[in-house]
């Protein structure tokens, strides 16, 4: 089977490029094609001499996914694609006043299986290449006509999981001859997977980092995130005081309210004593509901309630607006429902 070519940074092609013979500045050419113009064809490259054109298309293969399937409620698109392999992954488009934000897979399936997630449901398959996830935000942009500008690695998966391949994903879109997207632009989000947050600490890129908390405590979040077995509330804490101190960026905790499970009051109270006086921000989802799982979102009255609590704390908190919902935008979903993929 054939490579990928966005698997491969800048320095990596340069090096395949010399190893067969060319020169070195033939790699800008290359990218400039790949990341500048979102070429999808070899054949598209055509300031590269018809022989190294065809050295590479022995060698490589320039685009990993096809779209099988795209909703669009009029605004966010959800994109349901086909690797190679012929397994299904989803990433949303999602339009914004200050710029067009993607939300990236990094695996399929998931094994993290939370309780109110579709992403789990049907098991995990395998990580993503980083080319694997580049292709998601190509394709996208090519498909809309409009750059991307933000990234998050929201979709389905557990980037510290496939950390690897997610710190090159990383590299290649945020290189000046890759996307050159700011590293500002890009935010990981971790189900609380201790290690990676401290390997981020050393990670030279200022990336955002988000946490999905969900519950305040570690006998609510069992329930919720099984993985907390693993990585409970202190640890992640811990984990995340480090990253504040050395990096001193904000950090963003994902808070997931589902009706008369996490929503009390007493919830955001423990939460508030938690988080308050650390620099956090808290963002509160209304659950999207998955059939199977019968969890509800709870009322407006509710959500605001929670909500005021955690600001009498001083806490940063804001609502997230409900894109999506209408168009299976919730994680794996869109996955689920084509390959019909249902629980075990
Ligand atoms: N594994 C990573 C990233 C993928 S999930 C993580 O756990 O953060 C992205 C976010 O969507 C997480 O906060 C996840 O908990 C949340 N999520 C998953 N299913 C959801 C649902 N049905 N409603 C609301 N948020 C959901």
């Amino acid at each position: 089977m054939k490579r990928l070519i966005k698997d491969l940074t800048f320095d990596e092609l340069k090096k395949w490029l010399e190893n067969i013979g060319e020169k070195p500045f033939r790699a800008s050419q290359i990218f400039e094609w790949l990341y500048k113009k979102n070429a999808t064809d070899v054949m598209q490259f055509t300031n590269l001499p018809l022989e190294l054109r065809e050295k590479i298309d022995d060698e490589f293969l320039i685009n990993s996914l096809q779209i099988l399937e795209h909703q669009s409620d009029g605004k966010s698109i959800k994109f349901l694609f086909e690797l190679c392999d012929k397994n299904g992954i989803e990433s949303v488009f999602l339009p914004y006043r200050y710029g067009n934000a993607i939300c990236v897979s990094t695996q399929v399936g998931c094994k993290m299986n939370c309780r109110f997630c579709a992403s789990a449901i049907g098991g995990f398959v395998r990580n993503l290449s980083a080319g694997e996830m580049v292709d998601q935000i190509i394709n996208v942009e090519n498909f809309t006509g409009k750059r991307i500008t933000n990234v998050v690695l929201m979709g389905s998966g557990e980037p510290f999981d496939n950390i690897e391949n997610v710190f090159k994903f990383i590299e290649i879109i945020n290189s000046k001859e890759g996307k050159n997207i700011g590293a500002r632009h890009i935010t990981i989000s971790t189900v609380g997977i201790a290690e990676g947050i401290y390997r981020l600490c050393d990670f030279p890129k200022q990336v955002n980092l988000a946490i999905s908390l969900h519950a305040p405590n570690n006998r609510l979040r069992d329930k919720l995130v099984p993985m907390n077995k693993k990585y409970p509330v202190e640890d992640i804490m811990k984990a995340v005081d480090y990253y504040i101190q050395k990096t001193n960026r904000r950090v963003t905790f994902e808070y997931a309210l589902i009706d008369g499970v996490n929503d009390s009051i007493e919830c955001a109270e423990e939460l508030g004593q938690m988080l308050k006086g650390k620099l956090v921000h808290v963002n509160l989802i209304p659950v999207n509901p998955v059939e199977e799982k019968g969890f509800r979102r709870p009322s407006k009255e509710k959500i605001k309630a929670f909500f005021e609590t955690l600001r009498s704390y001083q806490i940063q908190v804001t609502i997230r607006r409900e894109l999506g919902s209408s168009i299976s935008a919730a994680c794996g979903q869109l996955r689920r429902r084509y390959f019909n993929i249902s629980e075990n």
